[in-house]
């Protein structure tokens, strides 16, 4: 029993090693890359394209994985700033997000204080720019270890417009089918603080409602109106 314990936890430790291994390498390869991504943040920065015009964005990023060997397809539902870049086959299929709208009214040049580039433009405040660039270091990164120690399956990084405010990108590519298949997404955010989570958040759909009124004499001829407020 003890024997087998202890094989058991050597195998463990083997196993964990390995992955460490594996993860170091792929870190040390971010950090050799990290000026050419911190470029491509800052270009998508500036650029500050709002949710479903990310077009100089959208091009860049398809771009970059293009040149490092993944198949892009555009206009993934009908949307044409959504794209997908493939690499590898089979089992497991992982998805990566990778967010690149900016907001409104949030312009800003790369500075600590209040200054708009444009005043009432657009701006990255979400920092979408490190969101979609850091997710394709990300599946590039991974790209590269998969091939060069022959791991099988699939990466699979999804380009997502207009995720903020009531764009919704995200409902139209569920909708399409566009991550049937797929056996897990992976994601993160920037943030103010390193941390990992399992947790999973709401999705939501936005709707307009109008309610339509009646004017009438509220004192001579209330009977004849009819109250927008009733119907909300
Ligand atoms: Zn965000």
């Amino acid at each position: 029993m003890r024997f087998l314990l202890s094989a058991v936890s050597v195998l463990c430790f083997s196993f964990y090693s390995q992955s460490q291994e594996h993860a170091t390498a792929i870190v040390q390869r971010l950090n050799q890359l990290s000026g050419r991504y911190s470029e491509m943040a800052e270009q998508i920065w500036k650029w500050a394209e709002p949710g479903y015009l990310e077009n100089k964005t959208t091009q860049l990023m398809q771009q970059e994985l293009s040149n490092a060997g993944f198949s892009i397809q555009t206009g993934v539902a009908g949307i044409p700033t959504a794209f997908t870049a493939t690499y590898g086959s089979g089992s497991p299929v992982i998805g990566i997000l990778a967010e690149m709208d900016a907001l409104p009214g949030l312009s800003q040049k790369p500075l600590p204080t209040r200054d708009p580039a444009v005043e009432g433009g657009y701006g990255h405040g979400c920092g979408h720019n490190l969101f979609g660039t850091g997710s394709i270091a990300a599946a590039i990164a991974v790209k590269e270890w998969m091939q060069s120690k022959g791991i099988k399956g699939t990466i699979k990084l999804y380009g997502t417009p207009a995720e903020e405010g009531a764009g919704g990108g995200k409902t139209y590519l569920v909708r399409e089918g566009a991550f049937n298949g797929v056996d897990v997404i992976l994601h993160w955010h920037p943030g103010d603080r390193n941390s990992a989570s399992p947790s999973s958040s709401l999705a939501y759909k936005v709707a307009t409602f109008s309610f339509r009124g009646q004017a009438a004499h509220a004192a001579a001829a209330p009977e004849k109106g009819r109250s927008a407020l009733d119907g909300v």
